[in-house]
């Protein structure tokens, strides 16, 4: 049995989804997805300037997990600059703060008590416990 995921605490959505190169054959284009959480975990520490170890406490989650996030995800960018695949953000497992005590599933779209999102370690989405998703 896979180990549940638990989800990232993310504070902000991206405000753009899809990137593409310019000049490739639609037919020739190659797509890397970017989980939500993992662009969080580069913009926490690439543009922040966060220490991973803090940003991993923003997003509750240790910092192991962040360190291998970031690895992925850097990765994948590259991958994507490099090589001129096309980039799409989107999916994982994390809860969206909206504002002040206000948290939205990334997974079924749900509000989530604040107590979930202060909690920051161990918490999961109600709605997706409860239909037995991880
Ligand atoms: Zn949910």
């Amino acid at each position: 049995m896979p180990r549940p995921v638990k989800p990232k605490l993310v504070q902000e959505a991206p405000r753009a989804a899809y990137f593409k190169p310019r000049g490739i054959p639609i037919n020739q284009l190659k797509e890397i997805i970017l989980k939500i959480e993992e662009l969080e975990a580069l913009r926490l520490v690439d543009l922040e300037g966060m220490y991973q170890e803090d940003a991993a406490k923003e997003m509750g989650i240790s910092r192991q997990t962040i360190q291998r996030m970031l690895g992925e995800a850097r990765a994948k960018v590259i991958d994507a600059l490099f090589a001129g695949k096309a980039l799409r953000i989107e999916g994982g497992s994390y809860i969206l703060q909206e504002g002040t005590g206000r948290y939205r599933c990334g997974r079924c779209g749900d509000t989530v008590p604040a107590e979930y999102g202060r909690r920051r370690q161990g918490w999961k989405c109600p709605t997706c416990d409860e239909k037995g998703e991880e």
